[in-house]
């Protein structure tokens, strides 16, 4: 099936979202895409059903109204020349010809390497948040959360929220860098509310900074977590391990498309527009910020690509958020120790089984990818690519498509829809 649109949004986030509304309002044909089979992304994830949220509320009724088109469940694989996009649906295939591209791809977590990480029972921070929200029965487990930053209390806050014995909450970050964050905060009324929301919320729960997970234990799942909390050592016996340091963006379509990346984060303009022009990158892409900064970068992108002036507002606004995510991203950045947590036998690549020791002469990405395998499975580097940048510093290769796990026939053009044969009189 072929499809065709002034201008395409990859992600339905709060990001995507707001370009989305922006563009479509002013006259544009937008048409959004997201391997979701629902619009919000992952901070609004089932707000489409569950309406809970206020200010979700507010901006999905605003997308529904806006005229933008939505396909769920379309995951973008490819992008095989200038304004054409390559989408896996299901089991079908289609093709997107586009005059402007927005990039809302968001972030995911970043996942390091300790002994025990791949033991049943051990997750992500917010992938258990997620996970806890979509239905699994926490009441009475015994959890332990080890990460950093807000995403670390929120997630907290849900599962103790649901019922589950958060036994302990440990923050990465040294005392004086997570309390000089915090006290930042008052710049910013919305998030020291939700922050103290978060806190009361969590009442009676153990938080502790300088603290992180050494080891997880068990034979066939968790049965327990060696934990450095402090300076001390302590083994929790526990049913789940929630265990990430903050967020990396998902830049492999931004790579694809050769946009400019710096420090990890996409290059743009104060129209949100990369170095690629008409490509326009927003929200987690731009550097981990939260959902006033997808919101505030989707309708400066929605404006740009709509060939509408941004508001000076707008702008201020950019500056604003930039400036809690280069706080967030200075608090979030891992300690030294948590580099080396890993032993020689530990997984870093869980696709492939490629063990630490695997890599030992191995100099950048690519050599590590060719000798022993590592990022060559169906994540495709999505979780061992951003461990081996912090442990070694490699930076992640050109992109090569598909960017997604993809059956072979979703990487050819699929053939025009055939006319509908005229019935005979
Ligand atoms: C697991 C997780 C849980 C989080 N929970 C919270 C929370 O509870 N509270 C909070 O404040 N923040 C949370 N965050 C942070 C959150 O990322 C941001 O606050 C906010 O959602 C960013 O908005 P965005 O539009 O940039 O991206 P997102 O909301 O992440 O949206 C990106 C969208 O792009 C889609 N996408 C990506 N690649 C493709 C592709 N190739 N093809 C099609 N679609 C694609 C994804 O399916 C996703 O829906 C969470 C992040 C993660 C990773």
């Amino acid at each position: 099936m072929r499809e065709a649109c002034d201008l395409v949004v990859i992600g339905a986030g709060p990001g995507g979202l707001a370009a989305a509304c922006r563009a479509a309002e002013a006259g544009l044909d937008v048409l959004v895409l997201d391997a979701q089979p629902e619009p919000g992304g992952q901070v609004w994830r089932g707000e489409a059903r569950k309406g809970t949220n206020r200010l979700a509320r507010r901006w999905l009724s605003r997308f529904a109204a806006s005229g933008a088109r939505f396909r769920p469940g379309a995951r973008v694989v490819a992008a095989p020349e200038p304004g054409l996009l390559l989408v896996e649906e299901g089991p079908s295939s289609l093709a997107v010809r586009y005059g402007r591209l927005v990039l809302a791809t968001g972030a995911r977590e970043r996942f390091l390497p300790f002994p025990g990480w791949t033991l049943p029972g051990v997750l992500g921070v917010s992938g258990l948040q997620v996970l806890v929200k979509d239905g699994l029965p926490i009441r009475d487990r015994r959890v332990v959360l080890a990460g950093t930053g807000p995403l670390l209390l929120a997630a907290a806050a849900t599962i103790h929220a649901h019922g589950g014995e958060v036994l302990l909450v440990a923050e990465q970050a040294p005392a004086a860098r997570h309390w000089g964050f915090a006290l930042q905060l008052w710049r910013y009324p919305d998030k020291l509310i939700q922050g103290a929301v978060l806190s009361a919320g969590l009442a009676g729960v153990r938080t502790a900074t300088e603290s992180w997970v050494l080891e997880a234990r068990g034979e066939r799942r968790l049965e327990s977590v060696r934990m450095s909390v402090g300076g001390r050592e302590e083994e929790l016996a526990c049913d789940y391990l929630g265990a990430a340091w903050g967020l990396v963006p998902n830049l492999e379509l931004a790579r694809l498309f050769g946009c400019e990346v710096s420090r990890g984060a996409v290059v743009v303009d104060d129209r949100m527009e990369t170095r690629v022009p008409r490509i326009h990158a927003v929200g987690e892409l731009l550097g981990i910020g939260g959902v006033d900064q997808a919101l505030v970068t989707g309708e400066m992108a929605g404006l740009a690509a709509s060939e509408q002036p941004v508001p000076d507002a707008l702008v201020s606004a950019w500056r604003r958020v930039r400036v809690f995510a280069e706080a967030l991203a200075r608090h979030d950045a891992p300690r030294p120790e948590l580099r080396r947590l890993a032993t020689p036998q530990t997984l870093l690549c869980r696709c492939e089984d490629v063990p630490l020791s695997a890599l030992e002469g191995c100099r950048d990405l690519r050599e590590a990818r060719l000798y022993a395998r590592l990022g060559m499975g169906s994540c495709q580097g999505r979780t061992c690519g951003a461990a081996a940048e912090a442990l070694f510093g490699w930076a992640a290769e050109d992109v090569r498509p598909p960017c997604l796990p993809a059956r072979i026939g979703s990487l050819r053009l699929p053939p025009e829809t055939p006319p509908t044969p005229k019935r005979a009189s």
